[in-house]
């Protein structure tokens, strides 16, 4: 039973959706089952009562009811999702403005307008909320205050009708002001989580991605790879006797160094490379749509440049060159095999005297 519950009111939610559209479809679908049902069993028990007129409202509405909800779960656009909410909030803000005329059963039917706030903050979030329920508002006034009560078939006391309004108008304010609070709480929560997921993908040194970051981008690059049949490949940079950069300037300098190394990577990469701190003083290359060949002249610029470009620390100028291995990952080389072939390619073109790019090919 809780299952089937649930089941009815997940129904159009989606996992790649916002967590907020997905809160706004639950809350529809649990709106328009709860309507639903409501006007029905009230419509049921005005015909028993031969209220006809009533009974057609009510009856209509529980059929509105449904639609939305069948509107949200089969279109599943931003579109549909706005079609529902408003036929929703429409519906149920006609049949408040029908129990105020008529005053429902023993004139208590004003007393259901009090939905009308909380639900509209829901649906249409703070500001559509409010502005909806503000013009709600001026609705229930005319229809309350038009002079010798032309708009009302029911008949209430002057003094019914101003508190009617006045704690209506509190209501409101209240739920205006938890709806503020949760998209302000919401806001801030999202602002903190994307600041902690990118503080976790990234080096705070070079602030270059760092090996867990690079990681996520390495499976979507597998992935992408094995849709387009298009192979990739992935280079290993170390820097070349970077102890003695340590040596010579100390670990503060040797850590202005990596910075420096880092953006003259990152700004001779192309648009759809990335570069991540690998480790210590290694870096990895991602080329996508890239073969070996094509990749070994990329590495083989990067290397030229940073080899070019003088670094100055306490106002000495000196350069540094790094170490290249380059391997093409396909459908016949996984990308953790090529990571290892690159690891001992770059440690190939050390042994070959330094400052140069070796393909895993030339193993
Ligand atoms: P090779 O040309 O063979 O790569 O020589 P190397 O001196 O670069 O290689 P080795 O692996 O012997 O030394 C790497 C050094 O990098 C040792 C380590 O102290 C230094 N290092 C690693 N990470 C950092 C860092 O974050 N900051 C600083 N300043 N130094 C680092
Ligand atoms: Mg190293
Ligand atoms: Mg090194």
């Amino acid at each position: 039973m809780f299952s089937l519950v649930k089941k009815y009111m997940s129904q159009g939610t989606s996992s790649q959706y916002d967590e907020e559209v997905n809160r706004r479809i639950i809350v529809v679908n649990l709106f328009s089952a709860v309507g639903m049902w409501v006007t029905f069993f009230l419509g049921l028990s005005a015909i028993h009562s031969s209220d006809y007129p009533l009974a057609t409202i009510l009856l209509v509405s529980s059929v509105i009811f449904a639609i939305s909800q069948q509107i949200q779960v089969r279109n599943r656009t931003a579109k549909g999702r706005v079609i529902a909410m408003s036929l929703l909030l429409g519906c149920l803000m006609m049949l408040m403005a029908i129990l105020t005329i008529t005053g429902g059963s023993e004139n208590t039917g004003p007393l259901w307008i009090y939905t009308v706030p909380p639900v509209t903050m829901f649906f249409a979030g703070f500001q559509r909320g409010l502005l909806a329920t503000v013009l709600f508002t001026l609705l229930i006034c005319i229809l309350l205050f038009m002079p010798n009560d032309a708009l009302l078939l029911a008949s209430y006391t002057t003094a019914f009708k101003s508190r009617l309004i006045l704690s209506f108008m509190t209501v409101t304010f209240l739920s205006a002001f938890y709806e503020y609070s949760r998209q302000k709480s919401y806001d801030t929560a999202m602002y903190l989580s994307e600041q902690f997921e990118r503080q976790a993908q990234h080096d705070p040194l070079t602030h270059l991605l760092n090996r867990r970051g690079v990681q996520q981008r390495l499976d979507q690059e597998e992935a992408r790879s094995k849709r387009n049949e298009q192979a990739y490949c992935v280079a290993i940079a170390d820097i070349d006797r970077f102890k003695s950069v340590n040596d010579k300037f100390g670990h503060k300098g040797g850590d202005e160094v990596l910075k420096r190394v880092s953006q003259v990577f990152s700004n001779r990469i192309r648009k759809h490379d990335i570069v991540a701190r690998w480790g210590g003083e290694e870096f990895l290359f991602i080329f996508p749509e890239t073969s070996e060949e094509q990749a070994m002249l990329v590495a083989e610029e990067i290397r030229a440049i940073l080899s070019d470009s003088p670094i100055v620390i306490d106002g000495k100028s000196f350069k540094v060159t790094s170490s290249f291995g380059v391997c093409e990952v396909s459908k016949d080389l996984d990308v953790d095999k090529a990571l290892n072939l690159a690891d001992q390619a770059m440690y190939r073109a050390k042994s070959d005297g330094r400052n140069r790019v070796t393909p895993a090919s030339a193993l």
